[in-house]
């Protein structure tokens, strides 16, 4: 089989190792922590969380310098533990996974960013339409290499935390995630038949907040790299 032109497979370095991880799909999900549900104006005592997904190549490199997006005047930071997925039990069976099967699927953990157009939100959730152009746009998931899950022990209870210039922004503790790394993946498995290369974001701790052109972003997980982001001048 021969292709029209060439397309790259989106991929995220692997720490301690040469290869890279292929990206499949980004799975994302909303209101993961009950004090940013509140933020947002939910009550999460009475919803639970929900997906939604970026295309693979939203993915953007550790230490990147990111075009500032078109189309907003109020981009936001979402700082994220990233679960990357992979493992032969995934090629055999994707859908349905009970908890057991979903700790086994994981490969390791990585720190993202989930950037939002939060005034393209708003207007979606105003008017019933889809958030695409809020949270899938090019860039919108910088992240970074990620960490085997052998090398990164304790990160369930692990602090979460994102400073913009040095000023802390937001932070919380794993431990909170309204669904655990396991009950997400489960849970998520009960949508879509999931592959080797699929990453989930896991959801934003309170916090959001706006940046601007210039400003430097520092997210961080313990046990996992430092993930380092600066804003560059609108196009
Ligand atoms: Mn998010």
């Amino acid at each position: 089989m021969s292709l029209l032109f060439a397309l790259n497979t989106p991929s995220v370095a692997i720490v301690g190792r040469p290869e890279r991880f292929p990206v499949n799909r980004i799975y994302c999900v909303g209101r993961n922590y009950a004090a940013h549900a509140r933020e947002m104006g939910a009550n999460p005592e009475r919803e639970s969380p929900f997906f939604f997904s970026k295309p693979a190549n939203a993915v953007a490199e550790n230490g990147a310098t990111l075009p500032f997006p078109s189309r907003t005047d109020d981009l936001h930071h979402e700082v994220e533990l990233v679960v990357a997925l992979a493992g032969e039990a995934l090629n055999a069976k994707g859908s349905n996974l009970s908890l057991a099967e979903a700790k086994a699927a994981v490969y390791g953990y990585a720190v993202g960013i989930d950037f939002t157009r939060r005034d393209l939100q708003a207007a979606a959730k105003d008017k019933g339409r889809p958030w695409d152009t809020a949270k899938g746009f090019d860039d919108s998931a910088p992240m970074t290499a990620i960490t085997p899950a052998g090398l990164a022990g304790g990160v369930d209870a692990a602090h979460i935390s994102l400073k913009v210039n040095g000023e802390l922004r937001q932070q919380g503790q794993v431990s909170d995630l309204i669904w655990s790394i396991p009950e997400l993946i489960a849970e998520l498995s009960t949508y879509y038949r999931l592959k080797p290369g699929d990453l989930i974001f896991t959801g934003t701790p309170s916090g959001v907040a706006a940046v601007q052109p210039g400003d430097v972003l520092e997210g961080q997980v313990d046990h996992l790299e430092t993930l380092r982001i600066t804003m560059g001048p609108r196009i």
